[in-house]
């Protein structure tokens, strides 16, 4: 028989809005010895059906909701189904890029599941007891779905310790992969390393805006009659430096901490072509970075913050407001009058509209006037799912100053 997991009295209503998670103190009972990732139904307090889920034993969810339609049969070919219907999205998309995320968990319908695809190569994290149960069945479905033979998983350590899962990563089918694998975004080239880069070797997310700076280049240099100077905080391996350059910037000075992410930058200068005499490349911490270039008196007329998630939870929330408020602030001051600031959160904890107080505050206290003339976001491969509000991580402010 089909464990059932009771919820207490109320604790149905976020899944009667089809939002996927099943927090611990929402169950009253477990009826059944499920093993973690095993599939359940979740019941509400009176009895009555609510969907079927995936058990897991951590500490803060009892599972996750694969479908709210009682007549689903959970396994694999459920399961490829849902693969089939996220990879053919994308393909019709018709992404300018050979780096695309072909699965963004929950917003399609697989909860902790992410692929990204770099050319031929798969690369997962399988972040959910349920996912896990089912790894072997979903990674034949990603190679027959996609026709792509090698599967290199890059699961969080961390998120899967969370979820009370054994640490994963390597190879899952095929060959080794390549120390970097070459792919290309609107005709510019990055080298992807999968085994130690970040996330799964690349940040995917970013694609549309790396090209909105490469346009903002040419936009400047038409509106002011000279090529624009650029600044490119938290740069890792130069994606948004790139695209300045490739936009026509004089130059580019980037800012990063990690010494591994700037030494592949500067090969994206050779395999784009780009004059090395216009890019500089600072390895420092960007907080300082920013005042030491504000004591010299140095002025930038396109500027790029992306920084790494600074509120990992609603906890540090406090924390995370002042380091953004910090960033931009410094940033706004470095900026030229008629130039832009792209300025972006990925902390889903981070609301969209706190991120633009946040911002707006930083403006009043610079002393500066600007408009707000785009709001910015992940690429369409990263769909927001209107049921879960937490798929929306990434949100960027496109800033001009007066
Ligand atoms: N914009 C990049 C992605 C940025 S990820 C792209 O499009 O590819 C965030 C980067 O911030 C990482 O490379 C990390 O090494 C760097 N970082 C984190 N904290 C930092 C700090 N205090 N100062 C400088 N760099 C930092």
């Amino acid at each position: 028989m089909t464990a059932a997991l009771v919820l207490k009295p109320g604790k149905d209503k976020s899944l009667r809005r089809r939002h996927p998670w099943i927090y611990a103190t929402a169950v009253a009972r477990i009826d059944g010895d499920p093993a973690a990732g095993e599939t359940v139904e979740v019941r509400a307090a009176d009895g009555e059906w609510v969907a079927w889920a995936a058990y897991s034993t951590s500490s803060s969810y009892r599972g996750r909701a694969w479908s709210f339609n009682s007549a689903d049969h959970i396994d694999g070919s459920w399961l490829e189904a849902r693969v089939r219907a996220a990879v053919a999205r994308r393909a019709a998309l018709g992404e300018a890029s050979s780096a695309v995320r072909l699965v963004f968990g929950e917003s399609d319908r697989l909860p902790g599941l992410v692929v990204d695809r770099y050319g031929e190569q798969l690369v997962t994290q399988f972040h959910s007891s349920g996912v896990d149960r089912w790894r072997a069945e979903l990674v034949a479905a990603l190679v027959s779905v996609t026709g792509c033979a090698n599967v290199f998983d890059r699961s969080d350590a961390s998120t899967r310790q969370r979820e009370g899962l054994p640490a994963l990563g390597g190879v899952l089918a095929g060959s080794e992969p390549p120390s970097q694998i070459e792919v290309q975004e609107h005709g510019l080239k990055f080298l992807v390393d999968v085994r130690r880069g970040h996330k799964t070797g690349f940040y995917i997310d970013q694609r549309e805006n790396r090209w909105l700076a490469r346009e903002l280049a040419q936009r400047f240099a038409h509106e002011q009659g000279r090529a624009p100077r650029g600044l490119n905080c938290f740069c890792y391996t130069g994606g948004f430096s790139i695209a300045l350059l490739a936009g026509g910037a004089a130059s580019v000075h980037s800012i990063d901490s990690s010494a591994e992410a700037l030494r592949l930058a500067g090969w994206h200068l050779r395999v784009n072509g780009l004059d090395g005499r216009n890019a500089n490349w600072e390895e420092a911490d960007v907080f300082e970075a920013l005042r030491a270039l504000s004591g010299r008196g140095e002025q930038f007329d396109i500027i790029v913050l992306d920084p790494p998630k600074f509120a990992t939870s609603q906890h540090h929330l406090e924390r995370a407001s002042r380091a953004y408020k910090d960033i931009n602030l410094h940033a706004l001051k470095l900026l030229a009058p008629g130039g832009y600031l792209l300025t972006f959160s990925c902390s889903g904890a981070v609301g969209a509209d706190l991120f633009q107080k946040i911002v707006a505050g930083a403006v009043i206290d610079a002393g500066v006037d600007a408009w707000l003339l785009q709001r910015l976001a992940a690429g369409s491969d990263h769909p927001l799912m209107m049921t879960v509000p937490e798929s929306e991580y990434l949100k960027g402010l496109l800033l001009k100053r007066v």
